[in-house]
Parts: structure tokens; sequence; C-alpha cells
């Protein structure tokens, strides 16, 4: 963690603690109130609407990675922000996204979500400390969370998709995660065979990995581009 090594820096910082009196905070709290600011920041700028990128969704049939949606972006309008658990809550007619931030401090608990409409997708903040301190940083805290917020997509992660759905009721037990090995590493050594990004005629599935549909093994699969 970069937190110790930063200490100095982040006690500059007195952007949520300094009406209440710095002197009075240990060290332990200040680095609390930090991401208790960036988290209030967060729902803020949230609030104000904006184009988030949502990243893409997979899961995997041993070791062939099955794609259930792709990277997209999606309009948030200004909203009334906290719904249940959930730091910000959007209905588009048929399905919901509920949205959570995590930081270091604040972790996503992932709770049994029983309405099979809603997607959750969780947030991370935590690249926030660095991006703020940096020294060669460009524009201002709040400009940085924005952008950390609407356009990265590596700390975004679905913990529920409502696609995963038909996936899940087809393959059952059979959809992991993560791939049972690392396919990549396995066959570096195999000239001969070819990974790829495939989609199959019959039953639309779409992956990465050997030609061999994993639903269907139908071997004439198309070629699509990889993302
Ligand atoms: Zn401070
Ligand atoms: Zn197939």
């Amino acid at each position: 963690m970069p937190l110790q090594a930063r200490q100095g820096k982040v006690n500059q910082w007195h952007f949520a603690h300094s009406s209440r009196g710095a002197s009075k905070l240990t060290e332990k709290e200040c680095d609390f109130s930090f991401w208790v600011s960036v988290l209030s920041m967060a729902k803020q700028i949230i609030s104000k609407g904006g184009t988030l990128t949502v990243p893409s969704c997979t899961k995997y049939l041993g070791h062939d990675e099955i794609f259930i949606t792709d990277e997209k972006e999606v309009q948030l309008p200004e909203l009334e922000i906290e719904k249940g658990s959930f730091d910000a809550y959007y209905c588009f007619g048929k399905y919901s996204i509920g949205l959570n931030f995590t930081t270091p401090e604040k972790e996503y608990h992932a709770t049994y979500v029983s309405n099979k409409g809603v997607g959750v997708l969780e947030i991370s903040l935590s690249r926030a400390l660095n991006a703020f301190f940096d020294k060669t940083r460009r524009s201002d805290f709040k400009n940085i969370l924005k952008e950390i917020i609407f356009q990265d997509v590596d700390n975004k992660k679905w913990i529920y998709h409502p696609k995963i759905e038909y996936y899940i009721n087809r393959y059952g037990e059979r959809l992991q995660d993560k791939p049972p090995y690392d396919l990549d590493f396995v066959l570096g050594g195999m000239g001969h065979v070819r990974l790829g990004c495939y989609e199959c005629v019959h039953c639309k599935l779409r992956w990465r990995g050997i030609q061999e549909c994993p639903d269907c093994h139908n071997r004439n699969s198309q070629v699509v581009k990889c993302r």
C-alpha cells in the first residue's frame, strides 16, 4: 500500500476535517477522512450525471472466455443519490443499474440481488490517492475523480449483470469467474494451437479460446474482432 509512504502528503490535504480542527486528529483519523472525503465528492460528482464507461462482462467455460456484454457507454441522468445499499441507482425502463463505490476502506460486500433485472457495478476509487498527489497532475481533484468515475474501466467490475442469468441457467456450475489454468502460458511453446475470438453460427455464443464452440462443439465458428 502506498498509503504509508505518502502519509506526509495526505496530511497536507485538509479537505474534510479542517473545520473540525486538524490538530485534534490522530494520523489515522486523518487518513480515514481522506477516503470519506473522496467518497462524498464522488457521490456529488455522479449525482450531476454524465457518460459512464462500463466494462465488458466475461465468464469462463473451462479455458474459453465467454463474452456476455461488451464495454460500452451509458448516459447517466442527474439523480437523487443512494437507494438501498447503492451509492447511486438508475432505472432504464426494463433494467436498472446500482452503483457502489469502493475505497481501500470501503470494500464491496456482495449481497444477494433478488431482482434479476438489476445490474450491480462496483467502481473502485482507490486510484485517487496516487492520482491526487501525482507531481505531474494537470487538473484539480474534482476533475481527476470525474475521470476515475466516468472514463476509467480497469477500476470497474460487474458484481452482477442481468445478462448473466441466461448463461447461469444454461451452464450452471460450469460457468466460472476464472479459467482453470492460464492457457496462453500452457500453449506458449505450441505454435500450432491458435487462440482467437470467435462467434458460433449455431448458438451465437461468443468467446476467446480455440475455434471449437464450447457449447455445441461446432468447429466452423466465425472469427470476430477481439476487444
Ligand atoms: Zn489532514
Ligand atoms: Zn455453438
